[in-house]
């Protein structure tokens, strides 16, 4: 069968690379260690309804199909990388409230929620002005731990190689070389032309003690995750940039910061500031596909905010693109 050369091991790649070796396909996935990346910044968040339109979360209805992947894979590995956990979504405002009361009483969205109103009760947290519901099937991925242990699964095997990759190391005979190497995709010459951006993004991490041994993901113009031992996770922002590479932002961790005394009121330390950058597209669906004009090069990116929940159906439908002539969904498709 055709050999698949993955370059980049983010989350796009590993999904990739997962899949082939599920189907039996002969991959190899190539990464250059890189400190800061979307991937290892993010905090792996699968929320069903989110945003401050309060929609169904875009690709939402890959949700078994993503819990059953990661289950696979933990299953293989012996150590469990995706967590459900409730979420609880405070309402910012008047306009968001308005909003909310259309929602409630449609099926739709019903599915996702548990009765009643969340506890908020204690005195770490402030009283939602405008209201908060709590959602049943969110959770959330060790991303790091998730790529850690599959860079060591396939490194055992023979598969992964710590190398940065160039248009000339893509041997023609060798297979098909898919660049799934994250907002980097852009400034591959044979790629530059996708309709692809890049949205800066800031997450802090919290010592938060007066948290104790609350366990539940908060959310609203930003959100907590629970990381244990009263560690959380914060953020994030969202900012057009025009590079691949950026540093943490003293204005966006001001913004974070700001947002989450939206929800606590009670003290914490900021111990930890990073900052990656999303590969976005301008449709916040990924983009991927076979060269048009160099049938041997091949790309799977623009992974937005999304990448956790959607890049495991869609590296299924794009191996089924690239080795069976499937077409691609509709969402997706740039040429
Ligand atoms: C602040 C922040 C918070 C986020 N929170 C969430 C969240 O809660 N939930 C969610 O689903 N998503 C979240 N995301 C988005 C998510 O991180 C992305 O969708 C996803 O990480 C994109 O993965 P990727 O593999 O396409 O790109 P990347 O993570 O950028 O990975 C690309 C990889 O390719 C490597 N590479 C680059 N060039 C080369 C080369 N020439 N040769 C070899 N290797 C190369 C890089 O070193 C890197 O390892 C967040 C992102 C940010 C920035």
């Amino acid at each position: 069968m055709e050999r698949l050369h993955i370059v980049g091991q983010g989350v796009a790649g590993t999904a990739l690379a997962w899949q082939c070796q599920q189907r039996g396909v002969s991959f190899r996935i190539y990464d250059e260690p890189r400190a800061s990346t979307a991937s290892k910044v993010a905090a792996g968040l699968v929320t069903p309804i989110a945003g401050q339109r309060l929609t169904l979360t875009q690709g939402w209805s890959f949700l078994p199909e993503m819990e059953s992947f990661y289950r696979d894979v933990s299953s293989l590995i012996g150590t469990t990388f995706y967590h459900r956990h409730e979420t609880v979504r405070y309402l910012a405002n008047e306009v968001e409230a308005t909003r909310w009361k259309k929602r409630v009483g449609d099926p739709v969205f019903e599915a996702e929620l548990l009765p009643g109103a969340p506890s908020l009760a204690s005195a770490a947290f402030h009283a939602p002005t405008f209201g908060a519901f709590r959602m049943k099937r969110a959770g959330f991925l060790k991303v790091n731990a998730w790529l850690e242990a599959s860079r060591e699964w396939f490194l055992k095997d023979g598969l992964y190689e710590e190398t940065r990759m160039t248009l000339d190391d893509c041997d023609p005979a060798a297979g098909t070389w898919v660049f799934a190497n994250g907002p980097w995709l852009l400034r591959v010459a044979a790629f530059d032309w996708l309709p692809m951006r890049f949205a800066h993004g800031d997450i802090l991490t919290l010592s938060i003690p007066d948290l104790g041994e609350e366990t539940r993901i908060f959310s609203g113009t930003a959100w907590l995750l629970p990381l244990g031992e009263g560690l959380w996770r914060a953020g994030s922002t969202y900012e057009a940039v025009g590079r691949p590479e950026t540093q943490p932002s003293v204005d966006g961790r001001a913004m974070v910061e700001a947002n989450i005394q939206k929800i606590l009121r009670c003290p914490y330390d900021v111990i930890d500031h990073v900052a990656a950058v999303r590969p976005v597209t301008l449709t916040r669906f990924p983009t991927m596909g076979r060269h048009p004009g160099k049938a041997h090069l091949a790309w799977f990116g623009g992974f937005s905010s999304k990448g956790v929940l959607t890049a495991p159906s869609y590296a299924r439908q794009f191996l089924d693109h690239l080795l069976e002539g499937l077409a691609l969904p509709d969402e997706v498709g740039t040429l």
